[in-house]
């Protein structure tokens, strides 16, 4: 039996459902409101309540792989509902999407997705291929090429956020803000989209030596 099966009886979700008990008795009473809608990869090592030191109720979470947004119009449905609710519905004021390093589905993209990638994965991941195209003259390649691919793939799906409606007018209107970060897994820092840089900076870079 698998042991998450297992955790059933261990005791650590009631632990957790205890140290919780008045958020979760208040977000049970009146609802959720989370602020932040989090767009992040399906990997098990990119924890998005970890990541931004969440506690329930303050995070709408969608992780898919390669944390891609189809584009509106692409026939992918599950990214299109999940931000029309959260803006539309949950009102959240802030939408982030995180890539990370080491990324299993734009390593795919690298190898080529001919080169054994399931059919239906090589198909979601076409979402991210103008990521790879744009990087393509830049003459990179093993480690270099996948951090600035996962950088570009990230934007892309900024990009992507961006085209829907109901993103675009909340932002235009300044109800909600939309935010580019990369978790590097082997450093655990983060790096987040300077819109006036045009790059991506590290969020609290650590003290000199
Ligand atoms: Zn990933």
């Amino acid at each position: 039996m698998s042991k998450w099966l297992l955790t059933e009886t261990s005791g650590e979700r009631e632990a957790f459902f205890a140290q919780e008990k008045d958020r979760l008795d208040s977000l049970a009473r009146e609802g959720q409101s989370p602020d932040v809608m989090f767009i992040g990869c399906s990997d098990s090592r990119v924890l998005a309540e970890s990541l931004m030191a969440a506690r329930p109720g303050d995070l709408f979470v969608v992780r898919v792989i390669a944390n891609i947004v189809p584009p509106p119009g692409s026939g992918e449905s599950v990214l299109a509902a999940a931000i029309d609710y959260a803006i539309e519905v949950l009102k959240v004021n802030c939408i982030v999407v995180c890539g990370h390093t080491d990324c299993g589905g734009l390593r795919a993209l690298e190898r080529g997705l001919e080169n054994g990638c399931p059919g239906n994965t090589a198909d979601w991941m076409t979402h991210a291929l103008p990521a790879l195209e744009s990087l393509k003259h830049q003459g990179l390649d093993g480690e270099e090429l996948h951090d600035a691919l996962v950088e570009q793939n990230v934007l892309l799906q900024l990009q992507h956020v961006r085209a829907y409606a109901s993103v675009r007018q909340a932002e235009t209107s300044g109800a909600v803000k939309v935010h580019g970060w990369v978790f590097d897994l082997s450093h655990r820092r983060m790096r987040y989209y300077d819109d006036a840089l045009g790059d991506f900076v590290e969020f609290d870079p650590p003290a000199g030596p």
